[in-house]
């Protein structure tokens, strides 16, 4: 089969390697589609080295496929089955995973995170990851799930309902993933950040405030804070980059939540926090893939409109070329077309 593999930051080569076989609990799953976002590109970069140790690897985890073959003791899958994958693997049986948190998982087995590989024509996932789409999901919406389910497992942590503010900072793959959740809950959107298409896509996919910049790493709190004085009640930061840190906790409001999703150290002083009454969320993943399924497939969520690019899996080279380059502020969502529908 066909599978890209880094040998080196920026080194990204199409190579053939044998079909793996499915293990006790892993389904081989053929990808249709697969959706790079900032954590990929990270890893083509092996940004500040912290992303690959050995080469060569495999990339890509945000994707969508057909069950092609079921390891020993695997239920409730069939070949055939149109399915999506979690990204982080779980126990299913822990307090945490049995109350809906199986994004934090107290099985130490599954502690260290498992990198999954999909920008190759077969991949195997652990059972327990694997959603089966609803027959309205389309492969493009089904390998762009990170974003939303990200985003609704920090709404639920702050609280959001209908009709109220947060902002979103960031407008890459994960800001407009968060976005279009926040949107899919009638929750009013402020996107801070983005330059060319990307801050565009966040306005067509209905954010009712937009605060562009202009180059990468303008500072752009001062602006929403004229334009929304004392500050936005809840902020989502997507970025987590030193630039989108320090905007998010900028523009948060006195009471306000702040939702984060990586990043180093924090740009405020506990006094800071402790004055402004801040509350501080940490985001891993998200445990709702099945709800951000059903509202895709009830219409109100798609990030479909979002791609603005596709490649063949021959091509992924450019893809990467793409998202690591200057050009990238006028990319949306890219797809890799990887798998041929039957
Ligand atoms: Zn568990």
């Amino acid at each position: 089969m066909k599978a890209a593999q880094l040998h080196a930051p920026g080194d990204i080569r199409v190579v053939d390697l044998p079909v793996p076989q499915p293990g006790p609990g892993q389904v081989l799953v053929k990808v249709m589609a697969y959706a790079p976002y900032g954590t990929d590109v990270g890893t083509y970069l092996n940004k500040g080295g912290r992303y690959v140790k050995d080469y060569p690897v495999g990339i890509g985890a945000d994707f969508s496929g057909v069950v092609a073959g079921l390891g020993e003791g695997v239920e409730g899958l069939r070949e055939g089955d149109r399915v999506s994958a979690l990204a982080l693997d779980h126990c299913g049986t822990c307090a945490n995973c049995k109350a809906g948190r199986q994004n934090l998982c107290l099985d130490p087995a599954f502690k260290t995170l498992v990198r999954q590989t999909c920008c190759e024509e077969y991949t195997l996932v652990s059972a327990r990851k694997l959603a089966v789409l609803p027959d309205a999901v389309g492969f493009d919406d089904a390998a762009m799930l990170a974003g939303p389910v990200d985003a609704l497992n920090a709404f639920t942590r702050m609280g959001l309902k209908a009709g109220d503010t947060v902002g979103i900072l960031g407008v890459g793959a994960m800001g407009l993933g968060a976005v279009a959740m926040a949107r899919a809950l009638d929750l009013d959107v402020v996107a801070i950040g983005g330059s060319g298409k990307r801050s565009q896509l966040a306005g067509e996919l209905g954010a009712a405030r937009l605060f562009p910049i202009a180059a990468h790493g303008e500072a752009v709190s001062d602006a929403v804070l004229v334009a929304l004085p004392g500050g936005l009640p809840a902020v989502m930061e997507t970025t987590a980059s030193e630039w989108g840190m320090a905007q998010a906790f900028a523009v948060a409001a006195p009471g306000a939540s702040v939702a984060l999703t990586g990043g180093g150290a924090l740009p405020v002083s506990n006094w800071e926090i402790v004055d402004r009454e801040l509350a501080i969320f940490g985001v891993r993943a998200g445990a709702g893939q099945a709800q951000v399924l059903d509202l895709i497939a009830s219409g109100k969520l798609s990030l479909r409109p979002t791609v603005t690019r596709r490649f063949a899996l021959d091509d992924v080279a450019q893809a990467f070329s793409l998202l690591a380059g200057p050009e990238a502020r006028d990319v949306g969502r890219v797809i890799i077309e990887i798998g041929e529908a039957e």
